[in-house]
Order: structure tokens, then sequence, then C-alpha cells
């Protein structure tokens, strides 16, 4: 399933103090005892970024308000914030967790994954949607919390490498820099305790916008396809001109794309593009399968691109 190319081991390499080149070397030969990786945020640089103060973005969107956490619907847990999502998958060989909300949600996260009986510690693979602060601002806290592999598209690399994005309204909204171990391309596949997420490029949002699938059994004892959206939103950003060259093709095509994905499980890093609360509370009032909504995909999927459209000719528009 992964080339060695995939692993990066030049990069990888190239990254490590010459003294511990052998070790990590000898490591990626299959030998035991490994060098931990460097992060790139120091222990200051992401103890400062949890502590500080929220921003009009956080509070106004709620990312840092406290939610509790609980089984979506059979390995699938949230354990997000109420604005922005995070996902433990869990596997009896340890966990992928998907989105890191922002920096100062990092502790809440922690606790929610304690709080469903799971271990921080024991989270292999960490994957994001996109690099916005929202959705990575907390990779860096996470990954050191677990070591886990950091996991994100090439498009994305450089802007979680850097802890901040070069266009949109958050630009030079600085993030802990999180080190990118294994990039991932449309359609590859991640698989730990016989659970596997295949990763699909959906760009548009962010230039490597990654959104994911899976298969879940639901507590109907049926087979659900589970889709974690990337976005689709144009979230202020400048469509005419193209914040990044190529934009306004990447969504258009994302949009034709994602009208052939099927999922019945629809799900998202916002609790807002999917009714997190009101799913949420049918689940509470009995509903086992309160998260099973087959048409919700296609729908957001429609809704965004009419909204997109009409973003675009309203900013080509003005600018005539
Ligand atoms: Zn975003």
């Amino acid at each position: 399933m992964w080339a060695a190319s995939d692993f990066g081991a030049n990069d990888y390499a190239a990254r490590m103090k010459p003294a511990v080149v052998v070790l990590a070397l000898a490591a990626l030969l299959g030998c035991t005892t490994a060098a931990a990786p460097q992060r790139l945020a120091s222990d200051a640089i992401i103890d400062a970024a949890e502590r500080a103060p929220l921003d009009g973005y956080a509070t106004s969107g709620r990312w840092s308000e406290p939610f509790a956490p609980f089984n979506v619907i059979g390995n699938i847990y949230y354990v997000g914030t109420e604005g922005v999502s995070s996902y433990l998958i869990a596997t009896p060989r340890g966990h992928f967790l998907l989105d890191g909300a922002i920096a100062q949600a990092v502790p809440q996260i922690v606790a929610n994954i304690r709080a469903l009986g799971f271990d921080i510690r024991d989270v292999k693979y960490l994957l994001n949607s996109h690099a916005h602060i929202d959705h990575a601002g907390g990779l860096a806290g996470l990954q050191r919390a677990s070591d886990a592999v950091m996991v994100a598209s090439a498009a994305d690399r450089a802007t979680l490498e850097a802890g901040a994005i070069a266009y949109g309204p958050t630009a030079g909204m600085a993030f802990p820099p999180i080190r990118v171990d294994r990039v991932v391309g449309d359609g590859d596949a991640l698989s730990l305790g016989g659970v596997t997420l295949v990763a699909h490029m959906t760009p548009g949002h962010t230039a490597g916008c990654t959104s994911w699938s899976m298969a879940v059994a639901g507590a109907d004892g049926a087979r659900h396809a589970a889709f974690f959206h990337c976005s689709s939103t144009v979230a202020g950003q400048s469509l005419a001109p193209e914040a990044y060259p190529g934009m306004v093709a990447a969504y258009r095509t994302t949009f034709a794309r994602v009208r052939g994905f099927e999922a019945d499980v629809f799900l998202a890093n916002h609790g807002n593009f999917f009714d997190l609360k009101g799913k949420r509370a049918r689940q509470i009032a009995g509903d086992v399968n309160a998260f099973v909504d087959p048409g919700a995909l296609l729908r957001f999927n429609g809704e965004m691109e009419q909204a997109f459209e009409a973003e675009l000719a309203r900013q080509g528009a003005r600018r005539e």
C-alpha cells in the first residue's frame, strides 16, 4: 500500500541531526530502536499557543466551546469542540485521529479521548482535512502528546510545516507548525487494526483539501459508508482573482467528483455542516441510526456548489 517513496525518506533524514540519521535509517530498515523524529514546534511554542487568548474567529465560531464526546457510529467517535470537529477512529491496534481543531482545544480533545476510555498515546495516525488554523492549529500539540505519524496531502504540507497559510482570511494567523511524516495522494489508503481510511483529494477550499472515507458497522448490524468532507465553502477567500492558481477549476472538479461518491454517514469538520447538535439530540433520544443520512453528502455538495457559483459571479461582477 505504501511505496518507500511515500514515506519521504530523504526529506525525513534531511531534517534529522547528523548524529541521529543513522538511527533514523535503522528505523526505516525495520530496527526497533528508533529515535523520535524532531518536532517543528518547540514545547514553548506549543504551550504558548494552547494558552493563548481566543481571537474573534475562535470566539464567534465556538471553536473552543466544550462538547461532550460520544460514539457517532461503529468505531467513529466525536472528540472535537462545539464548533470544530475532531474524530477518533478506534481500532484494536491503535487509533486514527482526524483533525486537531485549534491549539487551545488540545487539552479538551485529549480529555475527551480519555473520557471515552481511550488513550491519546495509542493514536498512531494524525490526519488533517485541510491546513486552516481551525483544523490544524492543534495538530502539533496532539503530535507531541501521541508521537503519531502525521499524514497530509502534498499541496497542504508546506502550510502545515510553516504553521501559517499564505492565502485567505486566516493568512498570517500563525499556529504551531507540524512535521508531516507521510504525504497522501488521491485514493491512497491507510490501514490499521482492520480499518482502512481512503484519502480523496477535494481541493478548492484549500489547494490540498482532503476528504476521507471508510466503511463502518452500524448498531443496526448493517455496513455503512462514512465520508469525512474536507469542506468546500468559499469562506471569505478571493475567487476573482484566485487566491491560488487553479482555484476555481479545483472547486468545480471537486463538486463534480463528490457527486459521484456514495456515502450514507456524512461527517464534516464543522458541526453546522452536518447538523451535529440535531443528530446528536436524536441519538440521545434513542435513534441509533441518527447519523445515517443517505442524502446528506449530495445535499451539502449541491448547496456548496450553488453558494460557490453565486460568490464567483458576485466577485467577478465587482471587478468589472
Ligand atoms: Zn477551512
